[in-house]
């Protein structure tokens, strides 16, 4: 049936048939035990999770740069002053900063004031209070505070905990929770994060934010551990946790009414009526400080140079990210973190795909006429920060670079199973892919004398083999197997959850591998014993054959404009405006990587390399309140939206689209 699909490509196919029944020397196919040897050291305990910028991500990276050094690959980078590694293994890294979490300043101070005169009641940082990791740093002094609920708005839910309130200039305080209560699946749920709140607050004019712990002890909190939300720009006002005992120091209950009280008659009432309820007539002095800890994190990159002295100036890029969650925390589906995510499909399966490919390529005769950059990335779990700023400083010009292929979990097929995206982004990419597909099937008995009667039956293994081209003897010397080919899913888009993504946004002709989800991703049991280690070779020598296509062909792959599937789907909300956030920028603004054909922001003029100030009247910082301006929007309504194009600041008018179910 599917290679019916190909048959128009026959002739064409039979003529590349003719070049792989050449002796079998030319080409190796990729070793089992070699993707078993990466997958099984990657994936160990000892690299405990290759967490971005950890210990494990760097032993990763030495790893993968000593299999480059060993495979004849030059080195992509100029010596720099990465101290631990030795010099040779230190040009396969390309450093990028990266911050690997947060930690308490000296100078933090929280007391509270009685206007009576009364000596001021001082509260001790990480006991009673904690500035939370994305509180902007600073002070406020004696400043008056205000109680606002939950301190939550939302348009979409009519529901406005400031409304009563007038919080401009003072400091807001705020109960945890929603009015929900603890359903996870209630109305509010989505508006319990406290960055959510603290845009709330600052909306509302407020100096800082005071969140009152849900937790009797505050050790027990959530928010009383200082984390990083691995997410740039912080919120613009101080925000902070406060223990339940200091609260009730805070608030003025009518004599022996407890918080926990008011929290319940909070959430049902479900209105705002108690927005006023007072605070004693205290003020407060804050002051916060808290510092980003930064680490450099590597990118691990080596280069084949190409045969042909003019393709050798363009370049195909073959990469996959080499890191993963660590011990948990921020992306991990584990109900407990603590435990070492292995990380063997995610991404150790495409690392090792990189490193057989980069084997298969140095060992090939004769050498590909093109030049190949075989890229590792770092930074992939927290948004795609490695290849992000790979492509903002290439160590190929990104104007001769051809095709990037991307491989993001391949190891964990079934059913012959294969998603391919990034089928749009090229015009040759589906008759590439397809005519690959077929080949996989494809078996050439090039030696005389040996019988080949076993195939052309179609009962062997249950395959639909049937002979091709027959020799003058009568013998098959070509035969297919489909049950070889894989049973693909192909998907147009460029942009996706993966590396691919930041090339595609750069108008790079982009491929995707993937085999699938499963019940273990980004859980501490994504194993190396899990793999499939038979299935990913034969991946491999699919993704080889559609390089050797593009490396063999005169022209270049012909970049287009992929249409966008995932369009209008995910995150909940109404609207869609069909632009691609930079997650790595750390600057004033929100910095867009890319923004989609035929989209609202498109048809607004909105540009790729745009920073987003203002949407909707709200300014914009982050992908924070970004998204929290979307939340507020309503399709078929028009909005203002000021971007920044180089120096130049632009007012345009946006039209939000519905999004679709
Ligand atoms: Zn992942």
């Amino acid at each position: 049936m599917r290679t019916r699909q190909f048959a128009p490509l026959l002739v064409a196919i039979l003529a590349t048939v003719g070049v792989l029944a050449q002796p079998p020397s030319f080409q190796a196919d990729p070793s089992v035990e070699k993707l078993r040897q990466h997958i099984s050291y990657l994936a160990s305990d000892a690299l405990e999770g290759r967490r971005t910028g950890s210990a494990g991500a760097n032993d990763a990276a030495h790893y993968i740069a000593g299999e480059f050094s060993r495979l004849g690959l030059r080195p992509a980078v100029q010596p720099s002053n990465t101290r631990k590694l030795s010099e040779a293994i230190s040009r396969y890294l390309q450093t990028f900063p990266y911050v690997a979490g947060v930690q308490l300043g000296k100078g933090n101070a929280l007391s509270f004031n009685q206007s009576s005169g009364a000596a001021p009641l001082s509260l001790g940082v990480g006991d009673d209070w904690m500035p939370l990791g994305f509180s902007t740093n600073g002070r406020v002094d004696r400043t008056a505070t205000v109680f606002v609920g939950f301190g939550i708005t939302s348009a979409e839910l009519n529901y406005n905990d400031y409304q009563a309130a007038d919080v401009a200039g003072k400091v807001a305080i705020a109960l945890s929770g929603t009015p929900d209560g603890d359903n996870p699946h209630g109305r509010f749920a989505r508006y319990e994060e406290v960055r959510w709140k603290a845009i709330a607050a600052r909306n509302a004019g407020a100096k800082a934010l005071i969140v009152v712990a849900r937790e009797e002890r505050f050790q027990d909190d959530r928010l009383s551990a200082l984390r990083y939300d691995n997410s740039a720009g912080d919120a613009g006002i101080i925000v902070l946790a406060l223990s339940r005992q200091s609260a009730r120091k805070l608030l003025d209950f009518a004599t022996d009414k407890p918080l926990s009280d008011l929290e319940e008659q909070m959430a049902k009432q479900g209105d705002t009526k108690l927005v006023t309820h007072p605070v004693k007539s205290l003020d407060v002095s804050i002051a916060a400080d808290v510092t980003r800890r930064e680490v450099p994190a590597y990118n691990v990159v080596g280069v084949l140079e190409g045969s042909d002295p003019v393709l050798k100036n363009e370049t195909i890029v073959i990469g996959a990210h080499y890191d993963h969650l660590g011990r948990g925390g921020e992306g991990s589906l584990a109900p407990r973190s603590g435990e070492i995510h292995h990380g063997a499909d995610d991404n150790a399966s495409g690392v090792a795909g990189v490193l057989e490919l980069a084997r298969l390529f140095t060992e090939q005769r004769p050498r590909p006429k093109r030049t190949i950059v075989f890229i590792t990335f770092s930074g992939e779990e927290e948004g795609l920060l490695g290849s992000s700023y790979y492509v903002n400083s290439p160590l190929a010009p990104l104007a001769n670079t051809v095709a990037m292929i991307n491989m993001d979990m391949i190891g964990r097929m079934k059913d012959r199973k294969l998603i391919i995206g990034g089928v749009g982004t090229a015009k040759e990419w589906r008759d590439i892919v397809g005519s690959g597909n077929f080949l996989q099937g494809v078996s050439v008995t090039a030696t005389h004398g040996r019988s080949n009667a076993q195939q052309g039956d179609g009962t062997r293994g249950g395959s639909a083999g049937f002979p091709m081209v027959v020799s003058a003897n009568g013998r098959s010397i070509v035969t297919t197997d489909s049950a070889k080919s894989f049973d693909l899913t192909l998907q147009e888009d460029g942009y996706g959850p993966s590396d691919h993504s930041s090339f595609y946004s750069k108008q790079i002709p982009v491929l995707f591998f993937w085999t699938g989800n499963h019940e273990d991703y980004h859980k501490p049991s994504d194993t190396a014993d899990k793999i499939n280690y038979d299935d990913e070779a034969r991946v491999l020598s699919l993704v080889a054959r559609i390089v050797r296509a593009v490396d063999s062909g005169a022209k270049r792959p012909s970049y287009t404009v992929a249409k966008s599937e995932s369009a209008g789907r995910a995150t909940g909300f109404r609207v869609y405006l069909g632009t691609i956030p930079n997650y790595a920028d750390t600057n004033d603004g929100l910095l867009l990587d890319g923004v989609r054909d035929d989209s609202p922001a498109a048809r607004a003029g909105v540009k790729a390399g745009d920073r987003i100030m203002k949407i909707a009247g709200r300014d914009v910082h982050n992908v924070y309140d970004y998204t929290y301006a979307l939340g507020e929007m309503k399709a078929g309504q028009e909005y203002v939206i000021e971007v920044l194009r180089g120096t130049e600041r632009l007012t345009l008018k946006i039209t939000p689209a519905a999004r679709k179910p």
